[in-house]
């Protein structure tokens, strides 16, 4: 889109990205094609040069990919996205297109269990190594650093404890040891925190949950300045091919138009569902940004237009209670998945943190009685209906 004066938020939620063909479609189309069309042997030639702008191959350029990726950069207030086939495939490409053996990462220690076994176990094999430090400890983030760091990876809020990591901090951190610092943003989404402008380098999504919000598609985007996601990371993608493709592109790109409404309506009712938890004596503790027992909650207020739509809480009769709840709902969906209309409920000691040791996991803070919720958009009084129905089976 051309225009003078810089667009508001929900202006290029719905307009971003978008460049009108001459059939005049009001709608952004879906352009299933894997390649295109040259109107001379001389023209194709000084594309694969790249002297001439278009396309070639939908591994390389896609134009819904483009408006995806265009919009989804206005709304970060990023210089340049490049989408990828999955948020793994963001951080991979991320990881293999700015780094190299000898490397070093310093990561939070709560992130999302896949990455985990990425580092650990891929990126280790390629000489890149990664320490582990608390999300919110500044001085450990501080101590990890070696000479080698070149990157600073980190989830806020965290999952499933929705601990706060200050992001001007770590950035302020990161620069004074020439490292980059990269936030998965997966949880607040642009609509409520925007990483860059805080001085992060890099923001990586899985769009997989609330850019796309309804659970359809797999998908990702990383996005920051233009040598390092415009040269390093799409040099990567373009060759290695973990491309996203144009029809997942279209769905989130009609997600971003609802983003901001949808994520208000979430965590309107996570914090109606916060307080109301907290409230319930079957209850030992709520985690949840908006609550003024958080103990970042100063920090979330600074940081985030608004608290987000996980929920997590800590029934007094560990497992064996857990369990029960999860199994007395009815509007709940039971998965691990999140960012998705419909609510969901998850027991993360025995699922998305269940491979960790005992040990591990009590010392990550993860409870046998913790539940973890993804607050929907149903109405919020069904929502504690559900609940209710299991607290009650005691
Ligand atoms: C789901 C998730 C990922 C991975 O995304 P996929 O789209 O499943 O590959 C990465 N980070 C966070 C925080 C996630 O929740």
């Amino acid at each position: 889109m051309e225009h003078d004066d810089p667009l508001h938020f929900d202006t290029l939620a719905v307009r971003g990205g978008q460049h009108r063909t001459n059939e005049g479609e009001h709608s952004e189309p879906v352009f299933t094609t894997s390649s295109y069309v040259f109107s001379s042997a001389a023209e194709a030639a000084a594309r694969f040069a790249g002297d001439a702008p278009g396309n070639i191959y939908s591994r390389f350029t896609n134009p819904t990919v483009r408006t995806f990726e265009e919009r989804l950069a206005a709304l970060e207030g990023g210089e340049r996205c490049v989408a990828t086939a999955s948020g793994m495939a963001a951080i991979l490409s991320t990881c293999l297109g700015l780094l190299q053996a000898g490397d070093h990462i310093v990561s939070s220690r709560a992130i999302f269990g896949s990455t985990v076994v990425l580092f650990d176990k891929y990126l280790s094999r390629f000489g890149i190594q990664v320490s582990y430090v608390d999300l919110s400890d500044i001085s450990a983030w501080e101590r990890a650093i070696r000479p080698q760091t070149r990157l600073l990876f980190l989830e806020t809020p965290s999952n499933p404890l929705t601990e706060i990591a200050d992001i001007a901090e770590l950035a302020e951190l990161a620069h004074r040891h020439g490292a980059w610092l990269a936030v998965d943003n997966c949880f607040c989404t642009p609509a409520l925190q925007r990483p860059l402008a805080l001085g992060a380098d890099l923001v990586i999504h899985s769009a997989t949950k609330y850019i796309d919000g309804q659970g359809r598609c797999v998908g990702g985007a990383v996005v920051g300045p233009q040598d390092l996601v415009g040269e390093g990371v799409y040099g990567l993608i373009r060759t290695a091919g973990p491309s996203m493709s144009p029809f997942n592109a279209w769905v989130f790109l009609k997600g971003l138009e609802t983003l901001r409404l949808r994520m208000a309506a979430h965590c309107a009712n996570a914090r109606e569902l916060a307080r109301w938890l907290e409230a319930r004596p079957e209850v030992r503790r709520v985690y949840y940004p908006g609550l003024e027992s958080h103990p970042q909650h100063e920090l979330a207020r600074r940081q985030q237009d608004d608290f987000g739509g996980i929920v997590a809480f800590e029934l007094a009769g560990g497992r064996e209670a857990a369990w029960r709840l999860i199994d007395a709902t009815r509007v709940f969906s039971i998965t691990a998945n999140l960012g998705d209309a419909k609510s969901t409920i998850t027991h993360p000691a025995s699922t998305t943190h269940g491979r960790m040791s005992p040990e591990a996991r009590a010392a990550a803070g993860i409870g046998e009685g913790l539940i973890r919720l993804s607050v929907g958009l149903e109405a919020v009084e069904d929502l504690k209906a559900d609940l209710a129905r299991g607290l009650e089976t005691r």
